[in-house]
């Protein structure tokens, strides 16, 4: 029974990295019929920033891959947050000491700085293990009386991991396999603090073993801790769950992490939704707002370290629950193409409903308020092939709604001939004398007269086209025209020859 957990920090918006972990999860449990857990990892109160929860909530579900169990969905491990969750941690950080796995620690901060200071003049580092811990003020270099008095009278303490000397670490990833790892780096690391708070590492092992979680999927950014994690659930003589760490995501020239700022450089955004900083009032942009479809956001970020191993791109999230595997994540950084999320988007354009399209297109669109929206939903099927958002709409289709202001100065210079005044109004002519106004009609009416009396096409179809359009482009003129209306046709075509 797999059950994997998207465990984020509510420390500011998440990242379009962080919905990249949560859509491995989603669609690794999804495949294997397991459950998809979210648990908010909120210990560090210092780092902790209002309204960050809810975006994460809100960014799983506008995504389409909502959680299935946590903060108010089916409860069954809860709580979900872990700062509900401090009363429970404590325990274990004992049972770590009264086994010999870990020790209370008192060393000042000023302590730390002088150590870290004077290994660094003499080239080395400082590291808080096996090496120098007898030295320092901890529990190991104290009687058990000393330790008890220091205890009682409240002096501030850590609880820290006693990593072993000399010895090889066997950890395995499901995308890196094997990896050797000497203790003898390894620092002790802090468990737990005198606050009351379980850092994450505490933390995250113990909820992960409470919360039954098979898998750990998450980024590379944890792989330096995996060492440690592994030998936390020795200690405790728990079953060790399976990791998989996912590859950085790096910038679009290739080279280095991709950072905020490389969005706000080139125009991107690397949120996922809209995000107000509630201290600075600072907005960052969101894909959803910038005319992003959840499913090309999906589609993109599953390519992101992940690839099915054939020459198919188009992926619905059902077809790709169905192809995901971890196997088949690479282990080196994935670049972030912003273009390529654009050519997503383009793509899931063609596949949304016309009229869904046409409602969104009228509420930006001041000029459709009044504006028959099954109207708007033909016109919108004639365009959007050419769109890659809802914005591009309007610049693609204005003269559907009105006359065009003004022609386009390079085609008009190739459109209006000598001649060509007299050939629209016959077009006038034709069009006022055909019985009825269909696309049929106008279509055998126009297309005759040209060839009956041998004139070039592009003499009577460019300034036909620049007259009701105001530029070359758009869908076929017969369309247009029948669109628009007779009347409408009529008045485009008479003004641009008086
Ligand atoms: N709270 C950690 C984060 O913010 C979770 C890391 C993990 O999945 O173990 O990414």
């Amino acid at each position: 029974n797999v059950r994997v957990r998207f465990a984020p920090s509510p420390t500011g918006p998440l990242h379009i990295g962080g919905v990249r972990t949560a859509l491995f999860n989603y669609l690794f449990a999804k495949k294997h019929n397991g459950t998809f857990i979210l648990r908010i990892e909120d210990t560090d109160q210092n780092r902790y920033v209002e309204g960050a929860e809810q975006y994460i909530i809100d960014a799983l579900n506008w995504c389409g891959i909502p959680f299935d169990e946590g903060i108010n969905k089916n409860e069954k491990f809860g709580p979900y947050r872990q700062s509900e969750r401090k009363h429970l941690y404590k325990k274990y950080a004992d049972e770590l000491i009264a086994s010999g796995n870990a020790y209370y620690a008192f060393d000042t901060a000023e302590t730390l700085d002088f150590h870290r200071t004077d290994h660094e003049a003499k080239g080395k580092t400082f590291i808080y293990n096996w090496h120098n811990r007898l030295k320092l003020n901890n529990s190991l270099s104290l009687s058990a009386e000393e330790v008890q008095a220091k205890l009682d009278a409240g002096d501030e303490y850590v609880i820290r991991f006693k990593s072993p000397q000399d010895e090889t670490l066997h950890l395995t990833d499901i995308i890196r396999g094997d990896i050797k790892i000497d203790t003898n780096i390894l620092d002790d690391k802090v468990l737990f603090k005198s606050d009351g708070m379980p850092t994450y590492h505490l933390a995250n092992i113990v909820d992960d073993h409470l919360m039954e979680i098979t898998h750990v999927i998450r980024g590379e950014e944890w792989l330096p801790s995996l060492a440690l994690h592994y030998q936390l659930y020795k200690a405790f003589g728990w079953e060790t769950p399976e990791f998989a760490h996912l590859p950085l995501i790096l910038k679009p020239t290739g080279k280095g992490k991709l950072s905020k700022r490389d969005g706000d450089k080139l125009g991107f955004p690397v949120f996922p939704l809209l995000w107000k900083d509630p201290i600075t009032n600072e907005v960052s942009r969101g894909y959803k707002e910038d005319g992003y479809f959840p499913e090309a956001m999906v589609n993109f970020l599953a390519f992101l370290g992940w690839n099915p191993g054939t020459e198919q791109e188009l992926f619905s999230l059902d077809e790709l629950i169905n192809a995901f595997e971890l196997e088949r994540v690479n282990k080196s950084g994935a670049r972030f193409d912003p273009d390529k999320i654009k050519w997503f988007n383009h793509h899931y354009m063609q596949e949304q409903h016309n009229d869904e399209l046409a409602e969104a297109f009228k509420n930006i669109q001041p000029e459709l308020a009044t504006i028959d929206v099954n109207y708007i939903s033909i016109v919108v099927g004639m365009i959007k092939e050419r769109a890659t958002f809802i914005s591009d709409f309007w610049a693609l289709s204005s003269y559907f709604f009105q006359a065009p202001e003004t022609y386009d100065e390079k085609a008009s210079k190739k459109a209006f001939k000598e001649g060509t005044k007299e050939l629209l109004t016959t077009v006038i002519t034709l069009i006022n004398t055909t019985e009825d106004f269909s696309v049929e009609s106008l279509q055998t009416a126009i297309k005759g007269w040209i060839t009956s009396n041998n004139i070039g096409f592009g003499q009577v179809m460019m300034p036909l086209r620049l007259a009701l359009v105001g530029e070359l482009q758009g869908p076929d003129v017969f369309d247009i025209m029948f669109m628009i209306g007779k009347v409408e046709s009529v008045k485009r075509i008479e003004k641009a020859v008086s």
